[in-house]
């Protein structure tokens, strides 16, 4: 069975990872376990939740506007630091262009609530909103330091809070559930689509009109590049005066 995922202009099937077999995921950047969406000619590979991810989630991270899922950060340099972890990224993000917000996918589908063998009580994860004073603090199992910017898992009962990804090492990310919105289908099947395109004469799912939400990122895209542009015109005016 093939599969078509937007990022990729080739079909994708679902492969089992074999051990010892050494796939990294063009969507997180992390190894593969399991079964994969893979594209052999290009050693492109998804994982299944990556592959299966929502082209936008309203994330209680970012309440204001909804989270795009783009195949390559808009910045230059191509890049972006997730407000999640705090790591970089270079390949899919949850982004809102206004507000430069950027989240890896494994991060925007941290569990609300995880537990871990170092500690008894059930830990929140928190996201550190600009509202909330915390003190600077070091994570109780890296014992490196929180940065207040990014997100922790907090016990609410004891002083024990610590990083994202001290706490989830061993967790697999499960699939952020949108729950008043109906959502997409994703990674509808190419073959079946194209027959019932042919019979039916509707038109494929993605030449349908387009969803307002997909309409929003490229406004969002269309003015990231104006003011891109507009730098671009500063610095030029600037130096042809000197
Ligand atoms: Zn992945
Ligand atoms: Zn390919
Ligand atoms: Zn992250
Ligand atoms: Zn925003
Ligand atoms: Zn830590
Ligand atoms: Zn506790």
């Amino acid at each position: 069975m093939e599969y078509k995922h937007f990022s990729h202009e080739h079909n994708l099937r679902l492969h089992q990872v074999q051990p010892g077999q050494q796939l990294r995921c063009s969507g997180c950047e992390s190894y593969c376990y399991e079964s994969v969406y893979a594209c052999w000619q290009c050693n492109f590979f998804l994982h299944e939740h990556c592959g299966n991810a929502n082209r936008y989630v309203k994330h209680p991270c970012h309440a204001l506007h909804p989270l795009i899922l783009i195949p390559r950060p808009t910045y230059t340099g191509g890049s972006f630091f997730c407000d999640a972890c705090g790591a970089p990224g270079t390949s899919f993000s949850y982004c809102c262009a206004l507000c430069e917000v950027d989240l890896h996918v494994p991060c925007a589908f941290l569990p609300p609530t995880a537990t871990h063998a170092s500690h008894p009580h059930e830990l929140s994860l928190s996201h550190n909103l600009p509202t909330q004073k915390i003190s600077p603090d070091a994570c109780k199992l890296c014992n490196q330091l929180l940065d207040p910017k990014h997100w922790t898992y907090d016990c609410l009962i004891c002083d024990f809070r610590v990083h994202t990804f001290c706490a989830t090492r061993e967790v697999k990310p499960g699939l952020y559930q949108d729950d008043d919105e109906p959502t997409t289908t994703q990674l509808p099947q190419s073959g079946p689509k194209e027959n019932d395109f042919e019979v039916s004469g509707e038109r494929p799912e993605g030449e349908a009109t387009e969803d307002p939400i997909v309409q929003l990122y490229k406004l969002q895209v269309e003015m990231e590049m104006a003011n891109q542009l507009a730098q671009m015109m500063a610095s030029f005016n600037l130096s042809s005066l000197v």
